[in-house]
């Protein structure tokens, strides 16, 4: 508003020094025609207001560009923010977390700070999308992720990996303080109740984690495979559990890393 009145008095202070200037600056080429010439004022002024005029539509048209090119930029970047969120929670996507993940392995390994990794799936989710519906398993997935943002810090990537799979991104995190936010995740979906339309249902978490100075993974998919491998023991040692990635063979690992 303050721009738009700051525009229309240099509108304003163009046309004012057009029509007055003109003449003037005749006057001083043809002084063989008088000053106050009514011709000559006529002549002057109506070549003033139309150069002004002009001058005026010129700076207008700049000023429309201006707004539109700004206009486009913030399409822009909400179509980039779009691009990179999963339709349905809402929080980051597969390919947002993929390239996340690069950057953020790149960032740690150049300034030898810790990174963890945490991936999440529901536990046997089929039967609640069997028993209760799909949409009632789309609600479950909403509110999952509400649950998990929660607990996460704003400094974390949090990301709906695909179908009832989360993962997060933990920068600056190490494997104990990992390990912690994910057993606050985990009972935190423990204690909550889904519902909608008559149904209700609770659904439990398997998480795995990895982190890089606890398990040297030496690129960042290994990381991320860290992780899954970890989530896949947590499976194995009866769902709902917290497990880090061991190098041990299953039955030889200490499995869940804390009571359930
Ligand atoms: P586990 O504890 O071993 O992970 O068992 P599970 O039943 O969770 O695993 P499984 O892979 O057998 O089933 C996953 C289910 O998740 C099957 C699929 O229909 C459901 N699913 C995946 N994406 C969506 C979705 O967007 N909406 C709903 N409602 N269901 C989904
Ligand atoms: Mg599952
Ligand atoms: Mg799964």
């Amino acid at each position: 508003m303050r721009q738009q009145m700051i525009r229309a008095l240099i509108y304003l202070a163009i046309i004012l020094l057009m029509a007055n200037i003109s003449p003037v600056i005749d006057s001083f080429l043809h002084p063989e025609i008088p000053y106050f010439d009514p011709e000559h004022l006529l002549v002057g002024g109506l070549t003033a207001t139309i150069t002004a005029l002009l001058l005026s539509l010129l700076i207008s048209h700049a000023n429309r560009m201006t707004k539109v090119a700004h206009e486009l930029s913030l399409l822009n970047k909400t179509l980039r923010e779009q691009s990179s969120r999963d339709s349905l929670t809402g929080l980051y996507n597969h390919r947002y977390f993929q390239e996340m993940l690069r950057h953020e392995f790149l960032l740690s390994q150049r300034y030898r700070t810790e990174l963890s990794c945490m991936m999440l799936d529901l536990d046997l989710f089929k039967e609640v999308n069997d028993t209760c519906g799909h949409p009632f398993g789309d609600l479950v997935l909403k509110g999952t992720a509400e649950q998990i943002l929660h607990e996460a810090r704003t400094t974390d990537i949090v990301a709906r990996y695909g179908g009832e799979e989360f993962a997060i991104l933990l920068p600056n995190t190490d494997l104990e303080g990992a390990t912690r936010i994910a057993e606050r995740i985990r009972a935190r979906a423990q204690e909550y109740t889904h519902q909608d339309k008559g149904l209700a249902m609770r659904v439990t978490i398997s998480i795995g984690l990895a982190s890089n100075r606890a398990h040297s993974p030496k690129k960042p998919e290994e990381l991320l495979t860290f992780a899954d491998q970890a989530l896949y023991r947590a499976k194995e040692a009866g769902r709902n559990k917290v497990t880090a990635y061991s190098e041990l063979p299953a039955g030889e690992s200490s499995g869940s890393i804390l009571p359930s």
